[in-house]
């Protein structure tokens, strides 16, 4: 190992020692009607000096055993602020491979629910396309599923799962990577094909499809004229505070303008008047 990655290492470690989790909530979208479907927890790092991304702090978690106590957190933290909201609001939870590899998120799943006295068909685990090659994964996915709970594929698209193992799981939710979305236009032709074949062979195995990383309203028009069924994206809405979450969860059927600029500063800064329109 070089001196660099040492150091570097070495940073991190004290950098997420010396902080704490938080959760992000970010507004997922239903592309009929706009209408503000729930959120996905994000999970953050929060620390005096810097700022950690979690492409950094989580793989660090996962490779110091902490990630199961920190995927607790999480659950236990998004569970209990879900369960404020108005019924009809839903929460995505991502869980990483390794707890499910060490079979530890079924307990937790469940004690979160527990604690919080959250209804389990309102919660939706994520898990990436890599836990539907590992048995100990498959087998905590089922008794996940047992509790109630959705299931959710993030990033699909990255790595080619056949549809028929996602169906045999019984995967509620297919979440199309922000790779292929971020390049619908017209002249990219791959994207676009890659796109609609997702959607229609959800479609027809009966499960659900969510864009991620929309970012433009063509992208908005695009999806819906493939049929996909919701989204997520900075076009609708970053990843939130909990407070501005809330607002949005406590509003009555929130809906999202499909066109136009999408989401902007002056939305977030007047959070409280902006985001009442209808
Ligand atoms: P993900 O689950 O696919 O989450 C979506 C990521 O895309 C988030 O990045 C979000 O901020 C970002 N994003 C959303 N809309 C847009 C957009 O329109 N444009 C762009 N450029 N980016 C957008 P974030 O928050 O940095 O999270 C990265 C990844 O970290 C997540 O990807 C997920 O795999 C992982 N992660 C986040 N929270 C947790 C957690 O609680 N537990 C575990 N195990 N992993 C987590
Ligand atoms: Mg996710
Ligand atoms: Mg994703």
């Amino acid at each position: 190992m070089t001196g660099n990655v040492a150091a570097k290492r070495m940073d991190v470690a004290s950098l997420v020692r010396s902080g704490e989790p938080a959760l992000a909530y970010q507004p997922l979208v239903d592309l009929g009607s706009g209408r503000l479907l729930g959120f996905e927890a994000l999970l953050r790092w929060q620390h005096e000096e810097e700022f950690i991304l979690p492409r950094v702090f989580i793989p660090w978690l996962e490779a110091n055993g902490e990630i199961a106590k920190v995927g607790e957190w999480v659950l236990a933290e998004g569970c209990r602020q879900a369960a404020d909201w108005p019924k009809n609001v839903q929460l995505a939870i991502n869980c990483s491979l390794v707890q499910l590899q060490r079979g530890v998120a079924r307990g937790a799943v469940q004690r979160a629910l527990e604690r919080a006295g959250l209804d389990p068909d309102r919660l939706t685990v994520e898990v990436t396309e890599q836990a539907m090659t590992d048995e100990r994964a498959i087998q905590d996915l089922g008794a996940i599923r047992e509790l109630g709970v959705e299931l959710a594929v993030d990033d699909v698209g990255t790595s080619w799962t056949s549809f028929d193992v996602l169906r045999r799981m019984s995967i509620n939710t297919i979440k199309i990577d922000r790779s292929f979305v971020s390049n619908l236009e017209p002249h990219q032709g791959i994207n676009r094909m890659i796109v609609e074949t997702v959607v229609h062979l959800a479609g027809s195995a009966g499960m659900t499809t969510v864009a991620e990383g929309v970012e433009t309203a063509l992208e908005v028009t695009i999806l819906k004229e493939f049929g996909c069924d919701a989204a997520q994206g900075y076009f609708f809405a970053p990843p939130l505070t909990l407070e501005q979450a809330s607002r949005l969860a406590h509003h009555g059927g929130f809906c999202f303008p499909l066109e136009g600029d999408g989401w902007n500063e002056k939305d977030n800064a007047a959070a409280g008047t902006a985001l009442s329109r209808n």
